[in-house]
């Protein structure tokens, strides 16, 4: 593993990030930083590349994907400076979990349908931390306290099918901070959730952010919603970043006509 002392503001850098699936080239040459304690945005339509790009900071990409050379995702951490992109697959595992995280859009496909939603969050806990199944297991309580989920030793007990979507969302919040991640990285995580559901949701991504001071990558379709949760924004369209900056800047000015578009078509 390279890795080198600088003591940098930033967390995460990805630099000149290219993926192609055979032929098809689905992200050219992406840059951007993600600060300490921010949140960057990442919106854009269907198709656009946000997935394939935290996929790729995760090390989750396929084996089909080919990261092209000259591709750098580099994780300030602690004075150093390791490129992600370099790690072997149990490296990469160590970090994964640990010092970032991730959740995802649909809950369902995240949790084992046959386990018990505290045991779960206890296993993973388990596979980093050296804590007894004891102690384990009173941390999932506290943890289920922190993202509100109401009973958490109901929840503790329960399959994943016996709880609503926002429930399962928040047993995914709580895997995902179980470890206190340094980045966060939340891939459309209210799209599957009720209206009703999706702001309070937010609200707690928001909220758990600021009290861990994690830094957060938030992915949506929605300028709106990422207006509400980030302060940075970098806009997609077709593995292209076409416009990058402050959010409130983007969303009252935007220069580029894609950016206009995705403002013009909200609900
Ligand atoms: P978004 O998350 O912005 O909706 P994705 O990052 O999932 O978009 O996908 C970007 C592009 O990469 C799309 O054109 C998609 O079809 C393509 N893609 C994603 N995964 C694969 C894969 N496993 N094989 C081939 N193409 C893929
Ligand atoms: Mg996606």
């Amino acid at each position: 593993m390279n890795t080198s002392t600088t003591s940098q503001p930033w967390i995460i850098e990805v630099k000149n990030l290219t993926v192609s699936f055979g032929e098809k080239q689905v992200l050219n040459n992406i840059n951007f930083k993600v600060q300490q304690g921010e949140t960057l945005g990442i919106v854009g339509e269907s198709g656009s590349g946000k997935s394939i790009t935290s996929l790729a900071i995760m090390g989750l990409l396929s084996p089909l994907a080919k990261i092209h050379a000259g591709s750098e995702i580099l994780f300030h951490q602690n004075g150093s400076t390791i490129n992600l992109l370099e790690l072997d697959t149990n490296e990469i595992r160590k970090i994964r979990g640990n010092d970032i995280a991730m959740i995802f859009q649909e809950p369902m496909t995240s949790l084992n349908p046959s386990l018990r939603c505290g045991e779960q969050v206890e296993e993973s806990i388990l596979l980093h931390q050296k804590l007894s199944k004891t102690e384990a297991k009173a941390k999932v309580i506290s943890l289920f306290e922190k993202v509100k989920l109401p009973n958490p030793e109901r929840v503790y007990k329960a399959y994943p099918h016996e709880l609503s979507g926002g429930q399962k969302q928040r047993v995914m919040i709580a895997m995902a901070i179980a470890c206190e991640p340094k980045l966060l990285i939340a891939d459309e995580p209210t799209t599957a959730l009720d209206v009703t559901v999706q702001k309070a949701t937010l609200d707690l991504l928001k909220e758990l952010q600021q009290e861990e001071n994690m830094s957060m990558i938030f992915i949506s379709h929605d300028l709106g919603v990422i207006a509400n949760v980030c302060e940075e924004v970098l806009v997609m369209f077709r593995g292209d970043v076409v416009e990058q900056g402050n959010v409130t800047d983007i969303f009252n000015n935007p220069k580029e006509n894609y950016t206009k578009g995705l403002i013009a078509c909200r609900p």
